[in-house]
């Protein structure tokens, strides 16, 4: 992949609003841009971030718009800081529980992550049900 030509091409389909630059070609069905390159579809904002700044594990819109690509406005996150961004955007879960801290979020095997203290709490809720049972 040539970095410059695809830069070249996103560019080419970018309108700038504000300070975001609005991809303008194809969406998926999330409504995130995508581009194939080398016969394979990427994220317009995955690709812009490799691009401009670097790898990343993930990346998130620190604007909140799935459309736009400008790099300053892409965030490098990890996976569970990502879902608390998304999830629990003020800090605390369903239940309350202060999951800004890293010992209170807990990745399950499928890769989706919970609430530790949530989790924990179901799990006795689960034990205590069996006891009495
Ligand atoms: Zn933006
Ligand atoms: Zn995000
Ligand atoms: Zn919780």
């Amino acid at each position: 992949m040539d970095l410059g030509q695809v830069a070249k091409r996103l560019l080419r389909n970018r309108t700038l609003d504000g300070e975001c630059w609005i991809w303008t070609g194809a969406l998926d069905t999330h409504g995130y841009g995508h581009v194939k390159i080398d016969g394979r579809l990427r994220l317009v904002h995955r690709l812009a971030y490799e691009i401009w700044i670097g790898e990343a594990e993930l990346v998130h819109h620190a604007c909140e718009r799935r459309t736009c690509f400008n790099p300053t406005h892409l965030l490098a996150v990890t996976r569970r800081e990502h879902v608390r961004l998304h999830r629990w955007p003020d800090g605390r879960c369903s239940r309350s529980h202060d999951i800004t801290l890293p010992e209170n979020l807990k990745a399950r095997k499928n890769g989706t992550v919970v609430c530790r203290l949530c989790a924990n709490q179901r799990d006795r809720e689960y034990l205590a049900r069996k006891r009495t049972r």
